[in-house]
This record gives C-alpha cells, structure tokens and sequence, in this order.
C-alpha cells in the first residue's frame, strides 16, 4: 500500500530525513514513534503527499505520487489519503455533517449523495444524533470522531494520523484507538499513526522507530498468545 525507497529530506542544512526505505501492506496498522525531532512528522507527511521528499521514490496505493503534478497530486491526495491531526481541525461555523461532507463535496459528490455519506460515516463512529451539532457543542472525544469520519469519507486507502490522541484524556484515548481497529476490520483501510503513547503503539500490528531520520527498529507485535515455549539444552 505504501513503499517508500531511498527518501532523504533537509530543511537547509538540516538533514531530517537519511535515506528511508519502508513498505507497508494493506490493512496494516502502523505507528511510528521515536524522540521529539526524529523526522516523524516529516516522514508522515512525504507519505501524505503534503511535502515532496529531496530524492528517493514515493508510492501509494500502486501509485507513483513523487511525479505527479500539484493538481493531479490534490486529486489523489483527496480521494486516497485520510487525515487526522492531532487537534480536529474542524471548520466552527459549521455543523457536524458538513465539516464530514466537505472532502466528499471536493471529490466531485453532490448534496444529497454527499450528506447520506456523512450521516452513514457518523452512524459508525456513534455520532449520528450530533450531525447537527458545531463543534464548540460537541466533547473533545466527539470532535475528533467527527474529524476521523471527515477523514473516512472517500473510503481512502491509507489514513495518517500525526498524534490523533495527543489532546484527549485516558477514557476519550482508549475509545478512538478502539476506532482504528474497528475500522480497519470493517473497511479493510491501512493506518500509519504518528505517536508519543506507549498505549496507542503496542496495540498496533507494528511499531516503527525512527531516530536522527533513520528507522532504527522495525518491530511486528508479537502475540504469543498461549503458546508455551521451552528452550532445550543445545546438546
Ligand atoms: P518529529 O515529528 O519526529 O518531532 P519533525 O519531522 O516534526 O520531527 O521535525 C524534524 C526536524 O525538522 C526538527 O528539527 C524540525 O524543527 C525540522 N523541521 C520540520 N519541518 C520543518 C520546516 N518546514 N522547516 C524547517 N525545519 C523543519
């Protein structure tokens, strides 16, 4: 779903990102972690199609995204990428349902076609009886289902979520990890979540380190489940 070779990046001379080679399947659920400055952002973003790498390929979804034009670039980015930032970025002025309906709108959708996705897509995280609602009426954990549901709403391929439970207390956090997952088994989508909570990456299938621009560790969780291991005498 996501293959990346070879991705450099420096803002001036700063070198943020050292030559990134990562591939990541459909369905996976990815968190990246790693200390304050290691490029993580940066890195999601080059996989957001929101920044273009220094060198090194980019491919999403079977798609060479490094060269396309800005306009073929907007396209694909809103019809393919979902995004969830760490604050919900949701317009105030208005309600629920539009602030849901507005990447289906861009994507070309009408009105009434648009609206009955984002009702369906707030029926799935729970939040069908505050489609009327403007974010100031809504909690911070219903802000940022409404946010997850905006993200969704073209069915993309990939959601990248940089922080999304950053601003939310344990009960609220728990709830939209919960969501990932949930989705993922429903709609089949590949996550990559950029991460500081412990709790958030060893629930995910995989949890990738980056440190200085490098990815330093690449680690699928292991459920052992039940399985006992006995580890014999060599000889
Ligand atoms: P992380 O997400 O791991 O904290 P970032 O990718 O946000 O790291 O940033 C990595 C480094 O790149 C930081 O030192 C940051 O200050 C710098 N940086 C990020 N974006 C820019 C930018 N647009 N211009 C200049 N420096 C940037």
């Amino acid at each position: 779903m996501i293959r990346l070779e070879q991705i450099t990046k420096s803002f001036g001379s700063l070198q943020v990102l050292r030559g990134i080679d990562l591939e990541i399947q459909k369905g996976e659920v990815v968190s990246i972690v790693g200390p304050s400055g290691a490029g993580k952002t940066t890195l999601l973003q080059i996989m957001g199609t929101l920044d273009r790498p220094d060198t090194g390929t980019v491919c999403i979804d079977g798609v060479r995204v490094d060269g396309l034009k800005e306009r073929e670039l907007s396209a694909f980015r809103n019809r393919r990428i979902g995004f969830v930032f760490q604050f919900h970025q949701l317009l105030p002025e208005f309600t629920a349902l539009e602030n849901v309906m507005i990447p289906a709108f861009i994507a070309g959708q009408g009105r009434h076609e648009a609206q009955a996705s984002a009702l369906e897509m707030l029926t799935m995280m729970g939040l069908a009886d505050r489609a009327s609602h403007k974010p100031n009426e809504l909690s911070g954990g219903e802000k940022q289902r409404v946010a997850v549901a905006r993200a969704l709403i073209n069915r993309p391929a990939v959601v990248l979520a940089d922080e999304p439970s950053g601003s939310l207390d344990t009960h609220n956090k728990a709830e939209l990890h919960q969501l990932f997952f949930d989705l993922r088994d429903r709609l089949g989508q590949t996550f990559v979540i950029v991460t500081h909570d412990e709790s958030l990456a060893s629930i995910t299938d995989r949890t990738i380190h980056l440190k200085d621009g490098e990815v330093v560790a690449d680690n699928i969780t292991q459920n052992l489940g039940s399985v006992q291991f006995s580890l014999g005498p060599l000889v």
